[in-house]
């Protein structure tokens, strides 16, 4: 009955998605596997929802699953089912060597090339493998055999609802699986303030009428906050928060000291960004943090103003046109003054729109 629901409008979600190779990767995974999952560095509620869904998914097929990240994901999402069992390669490298050179195949989800995951994308780099990605980055590098590219998807976890589809896979759709895409979409949209379209939405309903609670996952993601992160957010905003009225830009800013002040831990800054986007006018948020061996530049933008290229062209880093990321290893200050300096080239974009 609810598998029927889902299927009943399939066809609207599916129309654009396509994956290199996908005949030949349902082929394979037609018998047990035993396949790896990873997603990108210091993941968000995007990369451990997709990788949590598709591993269950997998699971429900028959095959064995890992799920790998480089580094430690966010207290906010600790509650999710198999949470539990991601291994941090940071933390535990052996173990997840271990796991990679069991791989038959190796899922790379919410990222879009290997440098993305540091050493454990020299790793996945070394093993004979097949790889497969699915991820909605702008720009994917061609890393792998089985490419699952669309910039157009709110989010990876998305993708995953088409994967499944695509696999023919509806049937296995349960509460577990929906709520750890529900939590990728969630957190990737802004509880559906960007990137959310009409496909999304059905794909939502769908999820709904399978028993994913919303209000839940909504109170499970963005209600979870300690006192410290609340104190955190009045010092930034209160302390370390610059408008540039003339660029319509706001800056917000952390210092090594703020981060032990404040303790602050993976996860802890998540969404400062975004109050920058609440002043009116304001374009373009950077959050600018000075971490133990880079500085971590996270910009955001409202409308048509690409933060993707500035991250691309002067901060080694990527994303997507309104939500994009990069390094410097300049000092804090320097960076900041580097990311002012830019503005003016942009000022008539900033000003005009
Ligand atoms: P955030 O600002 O939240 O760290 O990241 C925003 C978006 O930009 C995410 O989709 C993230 O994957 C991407 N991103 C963040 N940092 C980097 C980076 O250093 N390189 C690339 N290519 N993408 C990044
Ligand atoms: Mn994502």
């Amino acid at each position: 009955m609810l598998s029927s629901i889902i299927l009943a409008t399939s066809h609207s979600y599916i129309a654009q998605i396509f994956m290199d190779n996908f005949l030949e990767l349902k082929h394979f995974l037609a018998s047990p596997k035993y396949v790896v999952i990873t997603s990108h560095r210091n993941p968000d509620g995007d990369a451990i929802g997709s990788s949590l869904a598709l591993a269950h998914f997998l699971n429900k097929l028959g095959h064995t699953t890992r799920v790998i990240v480089p580094s430690e994901y966010p207290n906010f999402l600790a509650w999710m089912t198999g949470a539990n069992d991601i291994v941090i390669y940071d933390n535990s490298p052996e173990t997840g060597n271990e796991y990679l050179n069991n791989a038959e195949i190796v899922f790379c989800l919410d990222f879009n090339s290997l440098d993305r995951i540091d050493k454990l994308g020299t790793a996945i780099s070394n093993l004979d493998v097949r790889i497969a990605m699915i991820d909605h980055h702008l720009y994917p590098e061609n890393f792998a055999e089985f490419m699952m590219s669309d910039p157009s998807a709110s989010s990876t976890s998305e993708m995953i609802m088409d994967f499944i589809q695509m696999m023919e896979g509806t049937k296995e759709l349960d509460v577990t699986i929906g709520e750890s895409m529900m939590t990728g979409i969630l957190t990737d949209t802004g509880s559906f303030k960007y990137s959310t379209s009409p496909k999304l939405l059905r794909i939502v309903a769908d999820l709904l009428e399978i028993g994913v609670d919303n209000v839940k996952l909504q109170d499970l993601i963005f209600n979870s906050m300690e006192e410290k992160h609340l104190r955190l957010l009045g010092h930034c905003l209160n302390n370390r928060l610059e408008i540039l009225p003339e660029f319509n830009t706001g800056i917000i800013y952390l210092t090594k000291k703020d981060y032990e002040d404040f303790k602050i831990q993976r996860g802890d800054t998540e969404g400062i960004v975004n109050f920058l986007l609440k002043v009116k006018n304001v374009k373009v948020a950077a959050f600018i943090t000075e971490q133990p061996t880079i500085v971590k530049i996270s910009l955001r933008s409202k409308g048509d103003f690409s933060v993707q290229e500035i991250c691309q062209k002067h901060f080694k880093g990527g994303g997507h046109l309104n939500a994009s990321g990069g390094a410097s290893h300049k000092s804090l200050s320097a960076t900041i003054q580097q990311f002012k300096d830019l503005l003016p080239d942009y000022q008539n974009q900033l000003i005009n729109n």
